[in-house]
């Protein structure tokens, strides 16, 4: 396990293990600590660090998978993972998960290779005829709307945390959005853990008894939808300044 946007960590890694190393896996952009952005090279780096080092990269791209865009994370930046894996967006709310890559790796499977993979689910008709309906939906105007929605709570967020004067940080990795209650930009987890996450139950707290439902951590990212219209966004606002006004009162040790 190495921190998240240090690349000199993963080239560490490779000179303490060399020839060990089969695979790097990372999220392509990092939702699971709340939403945190690749630095701009990061992947590129990480790529390079890989095939130096005769390692695969492994893009996770569970969240960010046809939610960023229609080819992810990967049609935002462009850095090609060895392989990918996907879940979650792409059964349309079923349960569904899938991997692919290049090509020569993937030949390794059966019936074409010799890893034997399978399971009962796979290839599920339901959830593929679900995942394949939501997908041809999803055009250039749900991923427009989907934009602009998280911009939308971004910037209904700093305005409500800056009134109450509370410290925070909205991040963004395309549509995923996170607010940090940090002085300092997240980068990593460590950073993640460092913000004032005690200020988050109050928070979410004021949000729900308001009808607004937010994802129920601090490190998780918050997930915009395309059908959110102006109703939606007028019962979040009217939400905010209690949420920030509560956020503002929290307590460390939580009294
Ligand atoms: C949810 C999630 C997973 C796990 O997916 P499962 O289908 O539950 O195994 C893996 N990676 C990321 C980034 C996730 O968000």
């Amino acid at each position: 396990m190495l921190p998240y946007n240090d690349i000199e960590a993963v080239k560490a890694a490779f000179e303490a293990n060399e020839g060990e190393i089969a695979a790097i896996i990372t999220e392509a952009a990092a939702g699971n600590m709340g939403a945190v952005a690749p630095d701009p090279g990061f992947n590129a780096a990480l790529r390079e660090a890989c095939h130096t080092g005769g390692a695969l990269l492994i893009m996770d791209e569970v969240m960010t998978g046809f939610r960023v865009s229609k080819a992810g994370w990967y049609g935002l930046e462009h850095v090609p993972g060895d392989l990918y894996t996907f879940g979650k967006v792409m059964s349309g709310g079923l349960p569904a998960a899938a991997f692919g890559g290049r090509a020569d790796v993937m030949g390794k499977l059966a019936p074409s290779g010799p890893v034997y993979q399978a399971g009962t689910l796979s290839g599920n008709p339901v959830a593929v005829a679900v995942g394949l309906t939501q997908l041809r939906l999803a055009d250039d105007e749900v991923y427009r709307k989907l934009d602009r929605n998280a911009r939308l709570l971004g910037e209904l967020f700093d305005d409500a945390l800056t009134a109450e004067g509370v410290a925070h940080q909205v991040q963004y990795a395309g549509n995923l959005v996170s607010v940090f209650f940090s002085e300092e930009p997240v980068r990593d987890y460590a950073g993640a853990q460092a913000a004032q996450t005690w200020r988050f139950p109050p928070f979410f707290h004021a949000l729900l008894d308001r009808g607004v439902y937010p994802p129920p951590s601090a490190f998780e990212a918050w997930f915009v939808n395309a059908a959110m219209d102006d109703a939606a966004f007028e019962v979040i606002e009217q939400a905010l300044p209690h949420a920030a006004a509560a956020a503002a009162a929290a307590k460390e040790d939580g009294q």
